[in-house]
């Protein structure tokens, strides 16, 4: 059985003002009713004050973000060393807004991916196509390449300490979800992918959906066999959305 995980991306949203009775209310809202491992990933500058306010709760917390490097002349960017001074447990990687407003490579993603794991955060790497890609009919080809830039640099045992988010491009923040169907045929696709090198690590493996998860939608997404749970942009800066959509995975 693979527990189901609920993660937040609140972005570039937020000030204390909001964020910190957001966390409050997830953080009460999050009590023996909720099935699902919850993850919180917030902007780098309030990750002290959620590290504070998260200790000894069911929430746990994320970065959006990490530098490649392991330190040195490399201004602005957030060293993986930082992060765990914070006790910062996981970091999505990969985003689809880092690798299409930022330009972050595979391969970019893929350090980004080893740095973590080389101090202990968990990564959690997003893959997905492009519209134009998917109705190039090029998504498993996509998806297999952003996958594969894994394998060959951390291994395919790296994947033990991971957990994968599919999210096609042209759902994210645009209110256009995929079918269950559709999206269970990426998330299939994705663990026979790993089952070629480890069948073990393939079924063990937690993948989640991205792309305009609501309420609404999110059970009959949670409900399909290779979908384990969600990461959750817009719906997870609304409390009561983002703790029904964490409910739904029950
Ligand atoms: C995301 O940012 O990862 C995301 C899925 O956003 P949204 O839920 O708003 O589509």
């Amino acid at each position: 059985m693979r527990k189901p995980i609920v993660a937040g991306n609140w972005k570039m949203n937020g000030t204390q003002e909001s964020i910190v009775p957001l966390l409050d209310r997830v953080i009460a809202g999050v009590d023996t009713s909720v099935n699902a491992q919850v993850i919180v990933c917030s902007p780098y500058i309030y990750i002290p004050l959620i590290a504070g306010k998260i200790a000894d709760t069911a929430v746990e917390f994320g970065s959006q973000n990490i530098s490649e490097f392991e330190s040195g002349a490399y201004t602005g960017e957030i060293s993986a060393q930082m992060l765990k001074d914070f006790d910062c447990e996981y970091v999505i990687i990969g985003h689809s807004e880092r690798r299409h407003v930022f330009g972050e490579t595979d391969q970019n993603i893929a350090d980004k991916y080893k740095k973590a794991q080389e101090h202990g955060i968990i990564p959690i790497l997003c893959v997905g196509e492009l519209l134009e890609e998917r109705e190039a009919d090029k998504t498993a080809e996509v998806v297999i390449r952003q996958i594969d830039a894994i394998l060959s640099t951390s291994g395919v045992e790296s994947l033990q300490n991971a957990i994968i988010a599919y999210e096609p491009v042209w759902a994210i923040g645009t209110g256009k979800t995929a079918t269950p169907e559709q999206a269970e045929e990426v998330h299939k696709l994705i663990r026979e992918t790993i089952a070629k090198q480890n069948g073990t690590i393939a079924s063990s493996l937690r993948i989640l959906y991205g792309g305009s998860v609501k309420p609404s939608n999110a059970a009959e997404l949670f409900a399909m066999e290779d979908i384990d749970g969600g990461l959750i942009g817009g719906a997870s800066l609304e409390s009561e959305d983002f703790l029904a959509i964490c409910k739904a995975t029950n």
